[in-house]
Formats: structure tokens, C-alpha cells, sequence
């Protein structure tokens, strides 16, 4: 067989032996529905509970904050349009940042067709927003501040403590979409003064259709699925019992030994990293060298289309991704690389490599083996590279 190197964890990752096991017998036997008062659904109830407080111990919030959705964007189409909806008497001012996750880029554009306003703050060369913008940014009528904690494209972790901070002060609402940070980087709600949350398992080596949003309690919030009482009145709708299970002992194993998992992953991460920018001339590292997520890595290749390089790696067995929206029908590149200030030509060769806990060195020398070949066919075949030759080098 040969080679097979997953780089795609921040797309999803694989579940985790241990979280399965925990999750089968919810198929087959404990198949109870939890709003049931029989002993199936008292037993459905028990493992509902369990997975709840599981996650609120993740988080340092409390199992009555924490209300289980079908995913992270549910997550944050929930905590952007709910506040939204249940706060605007008293404003329609909503600040973001122009690098969020479409979850919560298009609610804000959903948001404006209705009568909202929505700040999009810039972010820097490395894609860091900067809290002082938002703190300026704020207005009698802002009710809501949604910034993410770690960029899925480039990896760029927030100052989100710092951002909290503000809200808090000056008594607004703060969500944050921590769907790529949770088992990433350590989250403490209280300390970082967050009042709303989304999360997704599947990140996080946990089954996909389960995700969750922390609400800080007495946050004021519309419910977005209406029907039964399910999550305390607040989300209807049976709960997907053998996912949610997954998600709580996922979280669980998720943050246990952030540092150790960190420091492996870093030291692959920066293997990879160097290994490339010393080899592939004319290539550039997105994202903050040191305020990244331990396994992000994103480059730009001058002169190729990341689509083509996508499908040259894939052939060898290497499964990334690329800035550039092909996939979602469109040619635009992505809006993340845009913000930091690429040219279009350079997002459209953008590269993500994303590992996880599987990925080995063996793995990274294969990539370094691999990708700079790759690279240089598809620039021998590109005329803008043959007009370029020996011209500019940038990193
Ligand atoms: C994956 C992702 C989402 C969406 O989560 P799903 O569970 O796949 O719907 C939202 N935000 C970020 C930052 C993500 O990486």
C-alpha cells in the first residue's frame, strides 16, 4: 500500500477508540430517550447529565450553561442570532471580526438584511485582531462582540482573555467561537470573561452532528428551534444521545495534557514548517509565527493554483486543503487570506496543513520528501513562473 497522510484535522479528525466504545451502547441498548420517565429514559437522562457536566468541567462553567446543538454552527448561529433577537430593544450593534468562520460571518450577514448593524474589524498582517479596535469600535447600541479564539484557516490564536475584558467592562454581551481552540488551547469562561461559547466533537476527536454552546447564566437569548422542552426549553429537539455521550468523553480527553500534546504537535509543525520554507523558494507562512495552534500550518506558493497542488498531493497519498473556495462552487479565494492582506494570486496558491495526534515524523518527512517536487512541476508547467524566474523571493 502507499503512502496515506492525513493533514486535514481542522476539517475533522478521526473518533477516538475510547469515545466510540462509551458511544455504542446508546445505539443498541441504552437507546432510551431522556425526556422519558420510564427506566430506558432515566438511563438516556444519566448519560445526558453525565456528558453535561463532562463539558461544563472542560470549560470551568456550569452544567446548567451548557445546551447541546446538532453542531458548532448551530452553536453559533444560535448564539449570534439568539442575542441578537432577545437584545435588541436595547441596540442592533454588533462587532465581529472579518476572519470568522462562516458560521458566524454569514449570520452577521444574515443579521444585516434585518435591520442589524455589523462592525467587521479588520485583523493585521498575521491575523490578529486588536482588542483596543474593539473597545473603540463600541457604540450605545452594541449589544454583542463575537470574536473567535483560533482562526481555521491560519491557525492565529486571539487575545480573547483581553477582549472579554473589555465587553465586561462595558457591560456587552461576548460570544466566541472556540470550535478550533477547545483541546487546543486552554479555556477557562470565567477567567476570560466569556458569556457565550461554541464547541463541535468532531474537532476534537469526538463524532460529528454533536456540538454545544456555553450561555453564562442570565444571559438573555432567543431559542432558534422551537418545539419541545428539550435543553432546559432552550433547544428542541431529541438529543442525539450516542453523539453527545462522544463529545462529553471526547472534551474530557481533549483537555487532559494540553501542554505534552502541544509541544509534540509543535515540534512536527515547526519540522514541517522550516523544512519547507528552506527548500520552496518564493513561499510564504500565513498565520502569527508563535500565536498559532500547535498543529496549523498554512503557505502561500507563488505561481500555482492550491487546487492543482490539493490534487498532485492527494495522488500521493497527502490530504490537505486550500485557501481557495473551489469546493464551495465559488473562485474567490478565501476571505481569511484576503484580511491579512494577500493578493489574490497568492491566496489562490495557499496550502493548509493540519495535523493531530496520529501524524508522526515519519508522516512530515514524507510531506518534505513530496511537496517541494510537486511544487516545482506545477510551477514549471505555470507561465506566470516562467515570466518570474529568478526574480522575487519573499517569506
Ligand atoms: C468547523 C468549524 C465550525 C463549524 O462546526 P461544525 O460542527 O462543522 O458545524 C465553526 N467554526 C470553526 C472555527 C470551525 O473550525
Amino acid at each position: 500500500m502507499g503512502h496515506s497522510v492525513y493533514l486535514d484535522h481542522a476539517s475533522t479528525t478521526y473518533t477516538k477508540p475510547e469515545v466510540l466504545k462509551e458511544m455504542l451502547p446508546y445505539f443498541t441498548d441504552l437507546y432510551g430517550n431522556p425526556s422519558s420517565v420510564h427506566r430506558y429514559g432515566r438511563e438516556a437522562r444519566k448519560a445526558l447529565d453525565q456528558a453535561r457536566e463532562r463539558t461544563a468541567a472542560a470549560l470551568n462553567a456550569d452544567p446548567n450553561e451548557i445546551y447541546f446543538t446538532g453542531s458548532g454552527t448551530e452553536a453559533d448561529n444560535w448564539a449570534v442570532k439568539g442575542t441578537a433577537l432577545a437584545n435588541s430593544k436595547k441596540g442592533n450593534h454588533i462587532i465581529t471580526s472579518s476572519i470568522e468562520h462562516h458560521a458566524v460571518l454569514y449570520t452577521c450577514k444574515y443579521l444585516e438584511r434585518n435591520g442589524f448593524e455589523v462592525t467587521y474589524l479588520p485583523v493585521d498582517e498575521y491575523g490578529l485582531v486588536d482588542p483596543e479596535q474593539v473597545r473603540n469600535a463600541i457604540t450605545d447600541k452594541t449589544i454583542l462582540v463575537s470574536v473567535m479564539a483560533a482562526n481555521n484557516e491560519i491557525g492565529t490564536i486571539q487575545p480573547i482573555g483581553e477582549i472579554g475584558a473589555i465587553a465586561r467592562e462595558k457591560g456587552i454581551l461576548f460570544h466566541t467561537d472556540a470550535v478550533q481552540a477547545v483541546g487546543s488551547i486552554p479555556i477557562d469562561v470565567k477567567e476570560m470573561n466569556i458569556d457565550l461559547l461554541s464547541l463541535s466533537a468532531h474537532k476534537f476527536y469526538g463524532p460529528k452532528g454533536a456540538g454545544a454552546l456555553y450561555m453564562r447564566k442570565g444571559v438573555k437569548s432567543e431559542q432558534i428551534m422551537h418545539g419541545g422542552a428539550q435543553e432546559r426549553n432552550r433547544r428542541a429537539g431529541t438529543e442525539n444521545l450516542p453523539a453527545i455521550v462522544g463529545l462529553g468523553k471526547a472534551i474530557e480527553l481533549a483537555v487532559t495534557d494540553i501542554p505534552q500534546r502541544n509541544a509534540r504537535l509543535e515540534a512536527l509543525r515547526n519540522r514541517l514548517i522550516d523544512g519547507i520554507l528552506s527548500t520552496v523558494e518564493n513561499t510564504r507562512l500565513n498565520g502569527h509565527p508563535i500565536k498559532r495552534l500547535a498543529g496549523n500550518v498554512n503557505f502561500s506558493f507563488e505561481f500555482i493554483e492550491g487546487e492543482a497542488l490539493l490534487l498532485s498531493l492527494d495522488i500521493k497519498g497527502i490530504a490537505g486543503s486550500s485557501g481557495s473556495a473551489c469546493t464551495s462552487g465559488s473562485l474567490d479565494p478565501s476571505h481569511v487570506l484576503l484580511a491579512i492582506g494577500l493578493s489574490h494570486e497568492i491566496a489562490h496558491g495557499s496550502l493548509r496543513l493540519t495535523l493531530g495526534d496520529r501524524n508522526t515524523e515519519e508522516d512530515i518527512d514524507y510531506v518534505l520528501e513530496v511537496l517541494p517536487e510537486v511544487v516545482q512541476r506545477l510551477r514549471e508547467m505555470s507561465p506566470l513562473f516562467n515570466q518570474n524566474k529568478g526574480g522575487r523571493t519573499y517569506v
